[in-house]
């Protein structure tokens, strides 16, 4: 198969939907993989390294869109590249079609076979293709509240880990699930006084298995978070209830309860958040101070670290395009139910139920 990877155009998006060692692995499996000159830049992945995995380099997206026969991105395609994607073509990406009626009107005009990263299911019912983004979001989440709780951002001046002789930093987890559990880690590593919340009690009783002593777990009740937060340095909004916005647990009332110069780091931002006084920030400007406390609340924290994104996107979503490459589309899904979940729109119609019943078309 004839395989394209354009240069991401969304504003500020530095990922790419192959690595060079991608490519390699596909070329390697018989394919021809296009590349746009410069795809990689972003991420530190050059021309020549395409070249030498045995890509072919060309100067723009026009002849990807019309030549290639499964285009592999990493965000939704922009207006533009919507109007190359053509009928018989498979788009291979994330997409987050469900707010999107613009995006899926395009893609239903187009024809396109278009396969969603972040709807394609795992054996245990995570989503496996979302799941890497949410581990480094976690791993970030405690460099970006250790950085935040510095003076000169507003922060109480507190190291997490403490020096010999003076007391570690009081991180509060909220949510153990993939985002809290990389958090927890990054905390503990730090050696701050961790904690972690959740009202899942195989959650927590995973998380306490596995950090032992290491960081203490509790229920997720008003009073157990109202306490944890009060006494936090920083807290880590980490939770997520599925197709459903982010509970409110910290109001704006409790901010005055906490000590000032604490920090909120917002992870779940993307689904509205989970505390009362948090707004969408960007890496430009990530923090912003509400009643003493500071805020960090930026919804594309991967993007930071695109290169770390990149390669840990490419992990997973890597087998399912050779999977699709080698059998085409229709037998790579009905060989593979868990790929077949993924199937948003194809030749004219939305094929996924929960963005046909959202957007109002057939199913
Ligand atoms: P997950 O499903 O793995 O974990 C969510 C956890 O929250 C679960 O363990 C659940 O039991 C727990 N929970 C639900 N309600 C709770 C409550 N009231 N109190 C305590 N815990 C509660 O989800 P995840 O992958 O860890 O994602 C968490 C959030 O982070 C999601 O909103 C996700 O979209 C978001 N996220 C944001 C970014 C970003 O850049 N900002 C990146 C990746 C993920």
């Amino acid at each position: 198969m004839r395989i394209g990877c354009p240069s991401e155009i969304k504003n500020h998006e530095y990922r790419v939907g192959l690595t060079p060692e991608s490519a390699r692995e596909l070329v390697a499996n018989g394919h021809e993989v296009w590349v746009q000159t410069g795809a990689g830049a972003g991420i530190g992945a050059y021309d020549d390294q395409y070249e030498t995995a045995g890509a072919r380099i060309v100067g723009g997206p026009d002849e990807i869109f019309a030549e290639c026969e499964m285009i592999v991105k990493v965000k939704e395609p922009q207006a533009a590249e919507r109007a190359k994607l053509r009928e018989g073509q498979i788009l291979y990406t994330y997409l987050h079609l469900a707010p999107d009626p613009e995006q899926t009107a395009d893609l239903v005009k187009s024809g396109v076979t278009a396969i969603a990263y972040e709807t394609v299911t795992g054996p245990n019912g995570i989503l496996p293709l979302l799941k890497p983004m949410s581990q480094v979001a976690g791993r970030m989440s405690i460099q970006a509240g250790a950085t935040a709780l510095e003076k000169a951002h507003g922060g109480r001046g507190v190291l997490l880990g403490g020096v010999p002789g003076v007391m570690p930093g009081k991180v509060a987890v909220i949510g153990g699930g993939v985002v809290g559990f990389n958090a927890a880690q990054m905390a503990v590593g730090l050696g701050a006084d961790v904690t972690i919340l959740d009202r899942d009690p195989e959650v927590l009783e995973k998380v306490g298995t596995h950090f032992e002593s290491r960081a203490s777990t509790r229920f997720s009740n008003k009073a157990n978070l109202e306490d944890s937060v009060c006494q936090a340095d920083l807290v880590i909004g980490a939770v997520l209830i599925p197709g459903a916005a982010a509970p409110k647990l910290i109001t704006r009332e409790m901010l005055s309860d906490m000590q000032p110069g604490a920090v909120l780091v917002d992870v779940a931002i993307d689904q509205g958040g989970c505390f009362e006084t948090s707004k969408a920030t960007t890496h430009a400007d990530p923090t912003y101070i509400v009643d003493d406390i500071v805020h960090y609340c930026v919804a594309n924290m991967p993007g930071a670290v695109a290169r770390t994104s990149t390669y840990a996107l490419n992990n997973v979503t890597l087998p399912h395009a050779l999977r699709i490459a080698r059998d085409g589309w229709k037998a790579a899904l009905r060989n593979n139910p868990h790929l077949a979940q993924g199937l948003n729109v194809h030749a004219g119609s939305v094929t996924y139920e929960a963005v046909a019943s959202e957007l109002g078309y057939d199913y």
